[in-house]
């Protein structure tokens, strides 16, 4: 099973993203973890995206699009299947995205659509900036991010509902009914074994 996750900052898309992962014993491949891990470690990246993860904006495409061919070249030594959480964001990064894993053979079955509204995503990100302390998580960072969906990230929800792999679900409900539905709706599109795609 192959998933791509679109979700504005709050909806819950790091906690379905381990569930769908541990379902389907596939790898959980979260960008925005994989980016405050190279912060935390210094890494030459770490210190050029810094600023960039402070103030709620996107890092450059082409840093990102490194970071998501590599998770898909490791994913595809695996099991071949991943969830991908937090990226594509751009309209660039899904058509980079979409021919890296052409190439490798790893295309996404499901586009899965978190939808929240603004009011309620800002209340959880500020209940959640009380808990983890995320640098990202004041109330300023907080609207700048959701902004940042809105203009940059929200537009592929059309994209990938022409390409007919979209799966939209409401999100504005506790955890657990949220993920029920996702994965009755992820395993009712669970590849075939044998099947052969692009
Ligand atoms: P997240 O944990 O998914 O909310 O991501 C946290 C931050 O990491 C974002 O606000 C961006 O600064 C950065 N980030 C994560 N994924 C991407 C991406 N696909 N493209 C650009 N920036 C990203």
């Amino acid at each position: 099973m192959r998933v791509v996750m679109i979700a504005p900052p709050g909806a819950g898309k790091g906690t379905q993203g381990g569930l769908i992962a541990a379902h389907f014993g596939i790898p959980h491949v979260a960008t925005g973890e994989l980016l405050r891990d190279h912060v935390a470690r210094r890494t030459d990246l770490g210190r050029s995206i810094e600023g960039h993860l402070d103030r709620g904006e996107l890092v450059p495409d082409d840093v990102m699009m490194d970071v998501v061919r590599m998770a898909f070249v490791d994913a595809k030594a695996g099991s071949g299947g991943y969830v991908l959480d937090g990226a594509p964001r751009t309209m660039d990064q899904a058509r980079a995205g979409y021919v890296i894993a052409r190439e490798l053979g790893m295309l996404a079955d499901v586009a899965l659509h978190l939808r929240a509204d603004d009011h309620e995503l800002m209340r959880r990100l500020l209940a959640r900036a009380d808990l983890e302390h995320r640098s990202d998580d004041t109330e300023r960072v907080i609207r700048k991010r959701l902004k940042v969906y809105h203009r940059m990230t929200h537009p592929l929800v059309a994209w990938y509902a022409q390409r007919g792999i979209l799966v939209p679900v409401d999100a504005m409900r506790p955890a657990e009914q949220v993920s029920r539905d996702i994965l009755a709706a992820l395993d009712a599109r669970r590849p075939l074994v044998g099947d052969v795609r692009e």
